[in-house]
């Protein structure tokens, strides 16, 4: 089989683990053609966007600091883990490359006095520049052929779109497929950094937090894998958060659309974007426990068996959202209002998760992030208070709850149950909302309602049941 493995930043945080995960490749290496995409060890990203942060706020001292703790746990992780001498002599030269660089980086962004999205993209892409390195020369203690690649030099080119870009799959296919087509002949096992690519011109770009799964699911669309294995900490995507529902289970399989939901709302966060290499070509993907093999996991593919065809998969929540109920009585029958409405949130870079009009059209009720709610009702209040809107009402502190499964389309009596199972608990829902896909049926509680709501649904549709 060809393999793309991709492990999360906590499963290669310690020695010890590494160590784990090397040995397991060694093993799967031998009967599979195996790459594996890694993202930075856990903490390193967000150290280096804080290191961003002490830039912009002329704390120089603060960002060499964060730059210093980087520096000395790689430095001493790779004392730890290798073993042969000449291996980790080679391992820390190269490391040390990145980190005169690395230094090089943020006393250029420091003397410039400004970060913009291009050198944010250059910074916060070292993270997995060193992993890559420390997990291939792993490899090679263990006597295994391997060399380290970052995204740009495995080939993946993208668009401009510094922080969020997207890859230019038709190049990208070309190049990935090359340079590891090559590396499987010469019986190499690539270890490619996650997260970032370049550009057109050679600028390092990156995909947004937690980007390391679309990069595994790039190149595993590129070099045409057989499955794609994403491992985390977690068993694989699971019916409730368990720290909320303590017989919450594993779900075995689930369909791409499923997982895609399951992605934006579940507590295994996935980036976004994944799923979509892999919906034309149809590669089938498992969620995987890196410390747990024997368990198969969470297994996402096209069409999973009938028998796991539940109802209800899953029920999982978003917690501090703030609610924004838009009212105004020229909102009726004037085409345009929504349009409006969006368009100046859009303009003050607001995410809206939720969106909800009632028949009436008089009001429109929307849903962000707590820390995007005084933004969005600014620009509101601003642009189109006193013309269009009368009247916005605003309630802070409140989670989404969210029911998914293929099965509820067309489905009877789903609705009745959910509302039924929230009323006993005698919790207030103040919005709903089920997109015509029926995939998905959300509403909204207050925070300190939502785990007794997530455990009602548990209930009512006995997912503990769920196999
Ligand atoms: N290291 C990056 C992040 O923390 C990418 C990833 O982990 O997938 O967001
Ligand atoms: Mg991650």
């Amino acid at each position: 089989m060809r393999l793309v493995i991709k492990y999360g930043g906590t499963s290669i945080s310690t020695a010890k683990d590494i160590k784990t995960i090397t040995k397991n490749l060694h093993s799967l290496s031998k009967k599979n053609q195996t790459i594996v995409v890694c993202s930075a060890m856990s903490g390193t990203t967000d150290d280096l966007i804080g290191i961003s942060e002490s830039i912009k706020k002329e704390n120089k001292s603060k960002g060499e600091q964060l730059a210093s703790k980087i520096i000395n746990r790689h430095k001493q992780l790779a004392k730890q883990l290798i073993k042969k001498s000449d291996i980790q002599k080679k391992l820390l030269k190269k490391l040390d490359q990145d980190f005169t660089e690395l230094l090089a980086l943020i006393d250029g962004m420091v003397l410039l006095g400004e970060v913009t999205p291009r050198s944010m993209d250059y910074l916060i892409s070292f993270g997995e520049r060193l992993s890559i390195k420390l997990i291939s020369s792993a490899l090679n203690d263990l006597g295994k052929k391997s060399i380290p690649l970052t995204g740009k030099e495995a080939g993946i080119v993208t668009d401009s779109n510094f922080g969020e870009s997207k890859p230019l799959m038709d190049t990208t296919r070309l190049r990935t497929s090359k340079v590891i087509d090559t590396l499987f002949s010469k019986k190499t096992i690539p270890v490619v950094g996650g997260f970032a690519g370049a550009d057109q011109h050679g600028h390092v770009t990156t995909f947004g937090r937690g980007g390391s799964d679309y990069s595994a699911t790039i190149i595993g669309s590129s070099i045409k894998a057989d499955e794609i294995w994403l491992m985390s900490d977690v068993d694989g995507l699971m019916t409730a958060d368990p720290k909320i529902v303590k017989n919450a289970k594993l779900i075995k399989e689930v369909s791409y659309v499923e997982a895609i939901e399951m992605a934006l709302f579940g507590a295994k966060q996935i980036h976004p974007r994944t799923f979509e290499p892999l919906l034309t070509k149809k590669i089938p993907m498992k969620i995987r426990n890196s410390f747990n093999v024997k368990n198969e996991g969470t297994l996402v593919s096209s069409s999973p068996s009938k028998t796991v065809k539940n109802t209800v998969k899953c029920v999982s929540y978003v917690k501090n959202n703030g609610l924004i109920d838009i009212r105004g009585g020229s909102m009726v029958g004037n085409p345009g209002t929504a349009a409006k409405i969006f368009e100046t949130l859009a303009r003050a870079g607001i995410n809206v998760m939720m969106i909800s009009q009632n028949p009436s059209e008089s009001s429109i009720t929307i849903v962000v992030k707590n820390t995007d709610l005084d933004k969005a009702t600014s620009s509101l209040e601003m642009e189109l208070l006193g013309k269009i809107i009368k009247r916005l009402e605003v309630t802070t502190d409140v989670s989404i709850i969210a029911l998914i499964g293929s099965g509820m389309r067309g489905t009877i009596g789903v609705a009745s149950k959910v509302f039924t199972a929230i009323q006993k608990n005698k919790v207030n829902v103040s919005m709903i909302t089920q997109g015509s896909s029926e995939l998905n049926l959300a509403f909204v509680v207050k925070n300190s309602d939502a785990n007794s709501a997530v455990r009602a649904l548990h209930n009512a549709f006995t997912l503990d049941k769920i196999h």
